[in-house]
């Protein structure tokens, strides 16, 4: 329900939301369009008609979350970094470090980052202490030492022989090899944007297609950030409490709609879209900033 029913306009917006809403199935694909963008007041459950408003509109800032009630899933690149042109560009700074070793000590080790990274690579950050899950699902760690990888498809191969014989053809193209997936960067050539993904499509079968931000990759099937956070929601430190997670990607989508299932919420870091996010923040710089406010009470 509007929380300010005497604003006209917010009003209106809301019951349009509210009517169409209710045309759109509980389940399924969203087939309202982009209505509204809504700036005051924000927009929170429970929706209007008891579903969920899929349109594309201004999602809202997310409120504090509660340190003894919820759990923090963090995807890496454009939601603690920003992206930057080569994958291995981005700065990791010890604020950063810093930051969420402090956030995991307030929430009593219940935080989390959900990558399409391998662990490796995200253990070469310096953020090797951190519980995280690795190649979109596909490997997970936790601070216990609880862990689980699934193995490396023999198709992988191909697709790798294939893509560094494609990067090397094209000025721009970026080959990057991981342990349970192989990826094509293009964000420096986007003219070979329609070429990288037909190549990656044709080599699929098996695989599972991962479209990204100025990439292709294919991957180890049948898992994604959704089913990584599930499989770290089911066990200690997180049972029991509200995930919350943040992420840029479309590969995150299937990690808000699995904190939603799970009790808690998605926030989406970037432009609006149509999403499974419950709420936003505009940038790495904006997360980082809500991160650290969440500290502040404890300083
Ligand atoms: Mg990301």
């Amino acid at each position: 329900m509007p929380r300010d029913s005497s604003d006209g306009g917010l009003s209106c917006h809301l019951i349009r939301i509210s009517s169409q809403a209710r045309q759109s199935p509980k389940t399924g694909p969203c087939t309202v369009p982009a209505i509204v963008a809504i700036a005051k007041g924000g927009l929170t459950p429970p929706w209007p008609g008891g579903h969920r408003p899929c349109v594309t509109f201004t999602l809202p800032r997310p409120p504090a979350p509660d340190p003894l009630r919820d759990a923090l899933f963090l995807d890496f690149d454009g939601t603690l970094v920003p992206l930057a042109e080569r994958p291995e560009g981005v700065v990791v700074t010890s604020a950063l470090i810093d930051r969420l070793h402090r956030l995991t000590d307030l929430f009593d080790g219940r935080l989390a980052l959900v990558s399409g990274r391998a662990i490796a690579v995200l253990d070469e950050f310096g953020l090797s202490g951190l519980p995280m899950a690795g190649s979109h699902g596909a490997e997970w760690r936790l601070a216990d030492g609880q862990h689980d990888a699934l193995p490396r498809p023999a198709a992988l191969d191909d697709a790798k022989t294939a893509f560094v014989a494609f990067a090397d053809a094209r000025e721009g193209v970026l080959f990057e090899d991981k342990p349970l997936g192989a990826a094509l960067h293009f964000r420096l050539a986007p003219g070979a944007a329609d070429d990288a993904i037909a190549l990656a499509t044709s080599h699929a079968g098996g695989l599972h297609l991962q479209h990204g931000h100025a990439m292709i990759e294919v991957r180890v099937p049948g898992v994604h950030k959704g089913t990584a956070i599930a499989a770290m929601m089911a066990r200690t430190p997180f049972a029991g409490y509200n995930p919350l997670f943040l992420g840029d990607d479309v590969t995150d989508e299937d990690g808000f709609a699995a904190a939603a299932r799970l009790g808690g919420h998605g926030v989406l870091v970037g432009p609006s879209r149509q999403s499974n996010a419950t709420f936003a923040l505009s940038d790495p710089v904006a997360v980082n900033a809500w991160l650290a406010e969440l500290l502040e009470p404890a300083r």
